[in-house]
């Protein structure tokens, strides 16, 4: 039987890491894990229902979701309560707020608790702000993946382009640093690097520089593991 591993990538808003963890665990045959997605769901009900600025109820709506995650064909498609919210999550109004959904402890505490129950049966790679540190601390690999402030805007900013959505640079830049900062210096699970955490600065790599290098970070890992198994049995 192969081992199960996990593949654990924190980092800020537009870093790359949705493209990078896919790319991985596609490669690999693991889970991914969109814990970013998990996080704009709640958001996207709370705003559905008028009451996202009130933390009681927004506590109400994680603790009651039903939320599932299908990854299919390098897409993530996201189902609450019945309702498939894979495109409504990624507005700028869910945008604007998640950040401040994502601050209420309940909250944090029932999504961590379902993507634990992801990670039970299967190897996966996850991404988000506090996979490494405090989801799966005890992950296989762990990487902390970063870029500058405009490179990461820019990207962002492409993206909308391309799928023809009308916003300036302006607001999609003030929208990262925003989050930036409030995911940064929260009390519960702020993103910050771990101590064991690989740090990869994606500002002048490649995409597939960097897959490259997490696959032999990966490689190495699991290498060692056979190594520790078969020393165990003689
Ligand atoms: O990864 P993405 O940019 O889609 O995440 C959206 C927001 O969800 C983040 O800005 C952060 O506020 C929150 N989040 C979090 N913890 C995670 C993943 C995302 O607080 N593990």
């Amino acid at each position: 039987m192969s081992e199960k591993i996990t593949i654990a990538i924190d980092g800020p808003a537009g870093s790359g890491k949705s493209t990078v963890a896919k790319a991985v665990a596609e490669e690999l045959g693991y889970l991914y894990v969109d814990t970013g997605a998990m996080y704009r769901a709640i958001t996207y009900a709370a705003l559905k229902n008028n009451v996202v600025d009130d933390a009681a109820e927004v506590i109400k709506i994680a603790q009651n979701a039903d939320l599932s995650l299908k990854f299919e064909n390098g897409l993530t498609r996201v189902f609450l309560n019945g309702e498939e919210v894979t495109d409504k999550i990624r507005s700028m109004e869910v945008s604007s707020k998640v950040s401040e959904v994502s601050v209420i402890p309940e909250v944090r505490e029932q999504l961590v608790k379902i993507q634990r129950e992801m990670s039970s049966n299967n190897s996966l790679v996850a991404e988000g702000r506090d996979v490494t540190t405090v989801v799966f601390p005890k992950a296989e690999v762990k990487i902390f993946l970063t870029a500058t402030l405009n490179e990461r805007s820019e990207r962002r900013y492409k993206e909308f382009i391309e799928q023809n959505k009308n916003i300036s640079f302006e607001v999609v830049r003030n929208n990262i640093s925003k989050r930036d900062r409030i995911d940064s210096s929260r009390d519960t699970s702020p993103l910050t690097k771990a101590e064991d955490a690989i740090e990869i600065d994606s500002t002048s790599m490649s995409i597939e520089e960097e897959i490259k290098l997490i696959l032999s970070k990966v490689d190495e890992i699991r290498d060692k593991i056979k190594q520790e198994k078969i020393s165990h049995h003689n």
